[in-house]
Parts: C-alpha cells; sequence; structure tokens
C-alpha cells in the first residue's frame, strides 16, 4: 500500500499502525531487517495535533542511524548497542508533526559503512523477494522492509549509494537529494562531505511526498540549504516531453548483463515514445574509474575523523583496563568490526600529515575534476540515467565479485557521481534481471528535484512498477 492510498483512509489509522507493526514483528524470522521496535501507543494519542499532515497516520521506519530520543540508536555497531540519544534528529520532529508513527528502527551496515548489509551487528538482512539474497547496504534494514510492505515509508542515509542500491536489489523507489536539501542533525554521521538523508518508498509520487515533508533549512545543522523548498508533489507529472536524458555510455558499455540491459533499454523506448531526447553521452573513462579509489580515500579519512570519539571514553561501550589508552584500545578493538577498523587504517594512513597532500587532497581534486565532468554533461541535459545495478541483489555468499573489473569499477559504483556532486538522485524500479528486481538510476542538477521526481515518474508510468508486490 502506498502513502497516497493510506491518505485516502483515515478511519483506520491505528488497526494500520498496528498491522503494520505486527507484520514488521512476523517479517524479523525472515529478513531480521529490524534492530529496535517502537511501541505507537503515545504517537496514537497525539494524533489529534497534526491532523491534516502530509504523513498522517503512516507508519514509518528509520534507519538506526537517525537518533531517537529516548530509543536505542545503535548505527547497528557493537560500540554502539547500548546507545540512547537525549534527543531527536530533526527529521523525526518534521516526521512525527506531519503525522508520521514510528514503528522500528531498522539495520544497516556497521555505521553505514558497506552495500551488503552482512555487517550490521545483529547479522545479515534479507532480500523479501529472495531470501537467500542480500538486501543490499547499508540502508538494507529500511528498503527490505518497504519492499516487504510492512511501511510505505523508511528513512536511509546515503554517502556512496545507500539508498539507491538497495533500492534497486528490493524493487522500490530510493531517493537521495541535493546536499543540504535535508537535515542531518541528529544523524550518526560517516563522511560528512558525502553524507546524504533520503528515502524509500513503493511509488515516486510518495517519494515526493516524503521528500516535501522532509526538505528544508534547519539551523541546527550548518551544512542544510536556504534554497526554498519546491511544492514537490504537483511537479510529479511523468510529463517528459522535450527532456533531455543523457545515457551514461561507459556504464552501459560495462554492463554484459542482457536481462538488466533488456529492462533499461524498454525504459528508454518508453521514454522516447513519451517524447523524450534520449540521446548516448559518454564520460571521461578514467575518471570514473577513478571514482572509487577517490571515495574510499575521502569517505574513509573522513569517517576516520567523525569516528574518533567512538572511544569508549567519550562515546560507545566502555571496555575497563588499566589506563585510558588502553580503554580505548580494547574498547575500539572489540566495538567494531573488521571491515570498520580496515577502513579506520586506511582513513588514518590518509590522514597522516606526510600522506595528507599526496592521499586525501589528491583524492580532493580528483573528485573536483569529476565534479566538472558531470556538469558539462548536465549542462546539456536534464538528467544522465544508467542500471543502478549490474543484476539482481547477489547471493548472501557471494563474495565472487572482481572488485578491480570494469564491471565492478565503473557499473557498480556510478552512482557516487550523486555524492561527489551533491546531485539530486533517484533509484525507480525498472523490471527484473533472472528473477530479481532491478532499478534505473536518474541523477540531475542541485535543487532540482521536482525535475528529477516528474522524471522518474514517467520511468514508473512506462514500467507500471508502481508498488511492486514481492512476486511481481
Ligand atoms: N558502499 C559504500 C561504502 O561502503 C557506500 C556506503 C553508503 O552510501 N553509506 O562506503
Amino acid at each position: 500500500m502506498t502513502i497516497v492510498e493510506m491518505l485516502k483512509d483515515k478511519e483506520h489509522i491505528e488497526e494500520r499502525v498496528y498491522e503494520a507493526l505486527e507484520k514488521a514483528q512476523k517479517s524479523q524470522k525472515d529478513l531480521n531487517a529490524v534492530v529496535t521496535f517502537i511501541d505507537p501507543k503515545e504517537q496514537l494519542e497525539h494524533l489529534d495535533e497534526v491532523k491534516g499532515g502530509l504523513l498522517e497516520g503512516v507508519p514509518v521506519i528509520l534507519k538506526d542511524n537517525v537518533s531517537t530520543k529516548g530509543i536505542k540508536t545503535t548505527a547497528s555497531s557493537k560500540i554502539l548497542e547500548n546507545y540512547v540519544p537525549v534527543y531527536d534528529a530533526t527529521i523525526v520532529k518534521k516526521m512525527r508533526d506531519a503525522g508520521a508513527i514510528f514503528i522500528a528502527k531498522s539495520s544497516m551496515d556497521e555505521l553505514a559503512m558497506g552495500g551488503t548489509n552482512l555487517t550490521a551487528a545483529t547479522g545479515p538482512v534479507r532480500n523479501p523477494h529472495n531470501l537467500e539474497c542480500m538486501s543490499g547496504g547499508s540502508s538494507g534494514g529500511s528498503a527490505a522492509l518497504v519492499a516487504a510492505g510492512v511501511v510505505p515509508m523508511a528513512i536511509g542515509s546515503d554517502t556512496g549509494d545507500s539508498i539507491r542500491k538497495p533500492a534497486s536489489y528490493c524493487g522500490v523507489v530510493g531517493l537521495k537529494p541535493t546536499y543540504g536539501r535535508i537535515s542531518r542533525y541528529g544523524i550518526i554521521p560517516y563522511s560528512s562531505s558525502l553524507d546524504h538523508v533520503g528515502c524509500f518508498t513503493r511509488s515516486v509520487k510518495d517519494a515526493a511526498i516524503a521528500l516535501e515533508v522532509l526538505a528544508g533549512r534547519d539551523d541546527f545543522d550548518m551544512t542544510s540549504s536556504f534554497e526554498p523548498v519546491e511544492h514537490y508533489i504537483d511537479a510529479v507529472k511523468g510529463d517528459v516531453a522535450g527532456k533531455k536524458v543523457a545515457v551514461l555510455k561507459n556504464v552501459i558499455d560495462a554492463i554484459d548483463n542482457e536481462a538488466t540491459m533488456q529492462c533499461f533499454n524498454d525504459v528508454l523506448d518508453g521514454l522516447r515514445t513519451k517524447g523524450a531526447v534520449v540521446e548516448v553521452v559518454e564520460m571521461n573513462e578514467a575518471l570514473l574509474k577513478a571514482l572509487l579509489p577517490a571515495y574510499y580515500l575521502i569517505a574513509n579519512c573522513e569517517a576516520t575523523a567523525n569516528h574518533s570519539n567512538l572511544d569508549g571514553i567519550r562515546f560507545g561501550n566502555r571496555k575497563d583496563a588499566e589506563s585510558s589508552e588502553e580503554i580505548m584500545i580494547k574498547s575500539r578493538t572489540e566495538g567494531f568490526g573488521p571491515l570498520i577498523r580496515k577502513r579506520f587504517v586506511i582513513g588514518s594512513y590518509g590522514l597522516f600529515v606526510e600522506n595528507q597532500e599526496k592521499l586525501f587532497r589528491q583524492a580532493q581534486r580528483v573528485r573536483r575534476l569529476i565534479v566538472e565532468e558531470v556538469n558539462r554533461v548536465l549542462s546539456e541535459y536534464d538528467v544522465f540515467v544508467a542500471p543502478a545495478s549490474v543484476s539482481g541483489a547477489p547471493k548472501l555468499d557471494d563474495a565472487s565479485r572482481d572488485q578491480l573489473s570494469d564491471t565492478y569499477l565503473v557499473a557498480e559504483n556510478h552512482m557516487i557521481l550523486g555524492n561527489f556532486t551533491g546531485y539530486p538522485s533517484i533509484t525507480v524500479p525498472m523490471g527484473l534481471s533472472d528473477g530479481m528486481p532491478v532499478g534505473i538510476c536518474l541523477t540531475g542538477s542541485a535543487f532540482k528535484e521536482g525535475e528529477l521526481l516528474n522524471i522518474a515518474q514517467a520511468v514508473e508510468d512506462v514500467t507500471g512498477l508502481c508498488d511492486m508486490k514481492v512476486g511481481d
């Protein structure tokens, strides 16, 4: 069920919320997507105060890196397993004021670092379309719960593709708006220059509703923008006549999966039929291949700095030891998983005084070149598009990927373009590849979310995959 449908029936809010909670609880055995359940009773008692809100009575799930006052917020890391924030993130207030009812906090890759959701402290999240497959990450719990029809909306965060990749794997819409469009106050950070908050929904129209609630300036977040918030719901018309769509040649050249390309080409044909001008455009290949290494440096360096306070003394579970130095070492060694520890080593190395210039700063310069390359394309096109994943969700135990192949380097990592630039980017389901969902990713210009959602709606109209059911 979509938000739009729910808003038509305000007679049965309470039943619907408890139904969603029960469904979430029942799904736990299969999906393992929830870290903490939230009792909706008190929230329902205050519903009268938010009558007419854009999310009135809509059950919503939050990624577990969103701070919730009095409710455990672990970011799926052992070091934060007992952390209970004393304040709410700004987006929590905004959604509550719009009438949303929170029913759970969802699993994620530890501290949002990862793309599989296999690294969560509570174990892997499974894909509702096939329980042997991964949900993708890092916002995998949110993606899986929206895909399973538990809730029509869930919050995610996206530093490299962590909303848009799991959206592709789970067959839902995943929106990452412009940097600064949604407040990050109260979100446990990963990489401050790349982190974005966004959402999963079951249709493009619902994404527009969600964004209208979430967007806007927040004095508590100095990176949040003063740019006025559009009326996104009105912008979603699916009218693409004369719109210019660039297809990323480098990405499609690197994809050898016929079923994925068939879905993708069918969407492009549909857009052409609706009057869009669809052209294949090449980006500088060397720059695209530099995306992942530059990303890893910037993201891991920033993460290392951001998480230096998770030391068992200032924040995080404390492991007792003789000296404060030993407390820190023990708390961090036992509190973080192996992948996180590896990333902190990379991050620290890039931040050593003697390495900063040739690693961290160099990666920032490469990022600038990549942003200029994207600007070149967007100066002539409304959006650029590419498949959001090469194939459907991999099996949980699939470790067979060659991470240095073109397929992986270019075709699995191009969505970082949206984080390097900060431009709005959305994944929309485009069909099934070998029985599993795959999405198309569209990226537009800064603060043109209305236009992006309008074109995304045309994609949804072409595929007919609004409110996609498991087994569709
Ligand atoms: N998979 C990427 C990483 O591991 C992206 C994560 C994200 O967007 N949070 O960093």
